[in-house]
């Protein structure tokens, strides 16, 4: 039952991350009513339902019958389907400590839905929604340290909790910069050290192994099947944001659906 309703706020907030994203892209502000991006119609309430809107209006502005864009489902679908995960894996009703990570991992996921399908699109990644996800994970860790010291007896010191974190997020940042040093910015660019020290703010040490990991090996994946498929060839360019974002995404959330992962993934 809290997993359909954490799915239903998924989608509602995913509605307004397609606004975001499509914002970001035209520099409008956030205010406006939405419209039809083809016939500039205004779109009504009763067709800006998430999900349903889409399947009742088959895919075509009720105005001017153009196709609306597979986006608005499939990112509204897939917030829907990661609050639900959170919802279901890392909120617990009766635990009041998983509260403080259930809204970090809301608020992670939402930017970094905005950051994935951003990069996808354009091959940019929006260094606006990065500071905001760095200040959100810094404000995170900052709060859990904070936590963890009021709660220590202070007989052992004070306990560093968010220093492998610190840790891994300048280590993979430094990674990244010599990575984008090394190829003169044509593997990756400096979009994707700021988001590698991300990645490595929110996994941690050795979680930042387990999401490098992810995120290398989906990136060969996808990259050779385009290559297979004919669209790319061996010399274009492939986002590579969108891995590391899934990198992220399933190290925050495999352990904690397959809890023998734990063990495993401490190496
Ligand atoms: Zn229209």
């Amino acid at each position: 039952m809290i997993t359909i309703l954490f799915f239903l706020f998924g989608i509602i907030i995913g509605s307004f991350l397609n606004v975001v994203i499509c914002r970001l892209q035209t520099e409008e502000t956030l205010l406006g009513r939405s419209h039809c991006t083809k016939c500039e119609k205004r779109i009504a309430w009763y067709d800006n339902v998430p999900l349903l809107s889409f399947l009742i209006l088959r895919g075509k502005c009720r105005n001017c019958t153009d196709e609306i864009s597979w986006q608005y489902p499939l990112v509204e679908f897939w917030t829907g389907i990661l609050f639900a995960l959170v919802g279901q894996f890392i909120f617990s009703p009766t635990d009041p400590t998983s509260f403080l990570p259930t809204i970090f991992y809301l608020g992670l996921f939402s930017m970094l839905v905005v950051i994935f399908v951003h990069d996808l699109l354009t091959m940019y990644i929006p260094m606006i929604m990065i500071w905001i996800a760095l200040s959100w994970t810094a404000a995170y860790l900052a709060l859990s340290q904070w936590l963890a010291y009021s709660q220590s007896s202070g007989m052992d010191g004070i306990p560093l909790v968010s220093l492998p974190y610190i840790f891994a997020g300048v280590g993979a940042g430094i990674f990244f910069w010599l990575l984008v040093w090394v190829s003169h910015e044509t593997w990756m660019g400096m979009g994707d050290v700021y988001l590698a020290l991300l990645v490595g703010l929110v996994t941690g040490w050795p979680g930042v192994l387990w999401a490098m990991t992810f995120s290398f090996g989906l990136g060969a994946a996808g990259g050779l099947t385009l290559i297979a498929l004919g669209k790319k060839g061996m010399k274009s360019q492939v986002p590579f944001a969108p891995f590391l974002v899934l990198g992220v995404i399933i190290v925050a959330l495999l352990p904690k659906m397959f809890p023998i992962l734990q063990y495993v993934m401490m190496f």
